[in-house]
């Protein structure tokens, strides 16, 4: 796909002219001179450790740690599955939790994605797996259907060699079709909460009698999701007897309380994943006048043309209208948010992992758990109402040492927000000034973008309305 270019005075321009992004290198010197870029901690700030895990945790943690997979004992099938997927060594997360799950303990990995938590999860399932080859043998639950597909794709990778059936279950597909899968007897279960306590309730034959393994993953985020009662109806139904991993980002209350009520004396073990983000995330903020939002963003996309850029929007509406108006005016861009339907979603972050869409315009459904490699600036188009999405947004970029650049666009109804976003990463945020004639030389294109943009949206809807009726 070439590189979208908005001339100078805003028209967009024909692809074969279109080197014309604007003045661009002369508008970054302007803005590198006015710029004052900060390098930050944006690790969420640790939690009181529970108290009753601390000296086990401590003793545990520092004890057994591995600097090879060669050095586990695992079977040679998942080794070699290991080998081609080049994981050399074993990540922290990896290296401290696998020596005590593959002897059988029960783990909380205070972790977050990036950190290759998947993996230490899925080989110590895999490991017994391979020795066991018996159905319905381990059950992932995951809060969004997005990492459900990218946890599965984990174990198929590391599962290749030995026969692994593996079945992703979660909302907005076909339960019948689900339902038949699960009558082929998986012996991994990857799922939504919702839609695997449907299948136990409503699909003949189907039951977790005998799980053996258990995972939640993103258990912050599960609870935070209203998954809790559903989690609890789950913990009910399936044997006690059975090792369980939980994994979550923070150590909030709610999930110690569902540790305590689902875990029999866990290795608590905590991997500090600041080398991903620290050093190497440039955070800035832009203030936006009023009327002028939408232009800031095709500026800053066109900045960054050619390279990966995730624009993240409070609500679907917002994101399908900016995915279009970035379309209309020849971007490469791609919506994802919950109101598409579940092939669509896939597809468009399959489009933007593999490069055939540079921009991904997403509602925090996309914010935390999906592993998109090297994305190279996080727009926030809207200031996010809870902190702790900001930073979990931002953390999508400058991901494991590469470094990266976040811009938030504020108005002046996002002040309150910023003031509250700044206090929880104990920094004020820079500010960045773009160049005001560039700003005006392409703010008239871009509000009749803006205007097709939302004519075609409300045209969308207005279809989807018509097609219920029917
Ligand atoms: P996760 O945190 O599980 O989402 O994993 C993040 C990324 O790290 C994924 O792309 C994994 O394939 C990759 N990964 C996991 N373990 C390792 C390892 N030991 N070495 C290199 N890459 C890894």
């Amino acid at each position: 796909m070439s590189p979208t270019k908005i001339s100078r005075s805003g028209n967009v321009a024909p692809k074969k002219a279109v080197s014309a992004k604007i003045d661009i290198d002369s508008l970054k010197k302007k803005l590198t001179a006015n710029k004052t870029q900060e390098r930050v901690d944006t690790t969420l700030p640790e939690e009181p450790e529970d108290k009753q895990n601390e000296k086990q945790s401590e003793q545990d943690e520092f004890s057994k740690q591995v600097t090879s997979f060669k050095e586990l004992d695992l079977q040679p099938d998942i080794l070699d599955a290991i080998e081609k997927l080049n994981f050399s060594t074993p990540t922290p997360i990896q290296a401290q939790s696998l020596p005590h799950s593959l002897q059988g303990r029960d783990i909380i990995g205070i972790a977050q994605t990036g950190s290759g938590k998947t993996a230490a999860f899925a080989i110590p399932i895999l490991q017994a797996l391979w020795e066991a080859q018996t159905p319905y043998f381990a059950c992932v639950l995951a809060p969004t259907r997005e990492l459900a597909y990218q946890i599965r794709e984990t174990f198929d990778a590391l599962g290749v060699n030995m026969g692994l059936r593996c079945s992703t279950i979660v909302g907005g597909m076909d339960m019948m079709e689900q339902a038949k899968e699960l009558m082929r007897k998986p012996h991994v279960i990857v799922a939504t909460p919702g839609r695997l306590m449907d299948h136990l309730e409503n699909t003949k034959g189907f039951s977790l009698k005998a799980l053996k393994y258990l995972v939640m993953d993103e258990a912050d985020r599960l609870l935070d999701m209203e998954f809790g009662p559903v989690l609890d109806k789950i913990l009910n139904i399936i044997p006690r007897e059975r090792r369980t991993y939980l994994f979550s980002a923070t150590l909030t209350s709610k999930v110690e309380k569902l540790q305590r009520a689902s875990l029999i004396d866990p290795v608590k073990i905590a991997v500090n994943d600041k080398y991903s983000t620290v050093d190497t995330l440039i955070q800035t903020l832009m203030v936006v006048p009023d009327g002028y939002k939408n232009t800031y963003l095709i500026y800053l996309l066109n900045e960054y043309v050619g390279k990966s850029v995730i624009v993240f929007a409070r609500t679907c509406a917002h994101a399908q209208k900016v995915a279009l108006l970035a379309r209309i005016l020849g971007f490469s861009a791609i919506p994802l948010h919950g109101q598409l339907t579940q092939a669509q979603r896939l597809g468009a972050l399959n489009k933007f992992k593999s490069g055939d869409k540079q921009i991904l315009v997403a509602t925090d459904v996309a914010a935390r758990g999906l592993d998109i490699p090297s994305v190279d600036l996080v727009v926030n188009y809207d200031i996010p109402t809870d902190s702790k999405a900001y930073i979990h947004r931002v953390g999508r970029t400058a991901r494991a040492g590469r470094s990266g650049k976040s811009v938030s666009l504020v108005t002046q109804y996002d002040l309150e927000l910023i003031l509250r976003i700044e206090k929880v990463i104990d920094m004020k945020l820079p500010k960045e000034v773009p160049n005001k004639n560039e700003i005006l030389a392409l703010h008239d294109s871009v509000d009749r973008a803006t205007a097709q943009a939302v004519s075609k949206v409300k045209e969308f809807h207005s279809k989807r309305k018509f097609k219920k009726k029917d």
